[in-house]
């Protein structure tokens, strides 16, 4: 997903402190309460050409972003989270040590990047899925909750199985039985296996998301309720490109998203 300006058009870049607050007009960061810091973690080089968006801030990742000459990276997974030790040491010492050595800045966005209405990771999701959203649920109203998009003919769980797995290229994890077509779902990617009380109480016949948990298998045959985990990574891929070639295009600046696998 790149959308780079056509060969005619010099990308003449902006500032870093114009691209953060594109992007936090966009998330609105402030509305979240969030396990790490949510915006600039990590200064580069004052001017941007080029961004790359990924999923996590991994060595991986950071490695591909400084080949292709990026000048700032976006992603969902930064490098700062509550709990940790805070020593720079080890894979941390390395991440930040290739960033700082090339100058590249780190833009991450957690829950802000969950939750947007549109270019979110759950509304892209639900869009590459045909699901439409109703409503939200949960804590912070991060789960979405809806039906099938007009138009898309309802699928059964054995159905609804093999479509999750198409669209999302990997094999899934379900538990629970449903008879019959499956009408009303919610969803909520990536480790979000903590809202499914919350998912049934909004009263969804199946809930979708990244990664299961034990006491969740029960609740899903003890319900009633088909529980799809269909990988962390795999349900996570789409918010961070989908922001960050709207905010490149309407800053003309250059974006390519570079999607590192991950089985999780
Ligand atoms: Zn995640």
């Amino acid at each position: 997903m790149a959308s780079e300006p056509s060969r005619a058009t010099p990308v003449l870049g902006v500032g870093r402190g114009v691209l953060l607050q594109a992007f936090n007009a966009m998330l609105q960061p402030e509305r979240f309460k969030d396990y790490g810091p949510n915006g600039l973690q990590v200064e580069g080089r004052p001017q941007i050409c080029k961004i790359v968006s990924g999923v996590t801030a991994s060595r991986a990742l950071i490695e591909a972003a400084i080949d292709v000459q990026a000048d700032a990276v976006f992603v969902h997974h930064g490098l700062f989270w509550r709990g940790q030790d805070g020593c720079v040491t080890g894979w941390m010492k390395q991440r930040l040590a290739l960033l700082l050595a090339h100058d590249v800045n780190l833009f991450a966005y957690h829950l802000p990047l969950d939750a947007h209405p549109q270019w979110g990771n759950n509304a892209q999701l639900g869009r590459l899925l045909g699901l439409q959203a109703a409503g939200r649920f949960g804590e912070q109203d991060l789960g979405f909750v809806g039906g099938w998009a007009d138009g898309i003919e309802p699928l059964t769980q054995p159905a609804l199985a093999r479509h999750l797995e198409n669209r999302l290229g990997r094999p899934l994890v379900s538990v629970g039985q449903v008879h019959g077509v499956i009408r009303r779902i919610a969803w909520c990617s990536g480790g979000a296996q903590g809202y499914f009380e919350a998912a049934i109480a909004a009263g969804a016949q199946a809930f979708i998301t990244g990664e299961i948990s034990e006491p969740q298998a029960h609740l899903a045959r003890e319900c009633g309720v088909s529980f799809f985990a269909c990988g962390h990574h795999a349900t996570e891929r789409f918010g961070a490109p989908a922001v960050a070639s709207q905010v490149a295009g309407e800053l003309g600046l250059v974006h390519e998203f570079i999607d590192i696998s991950n089985p999780a």
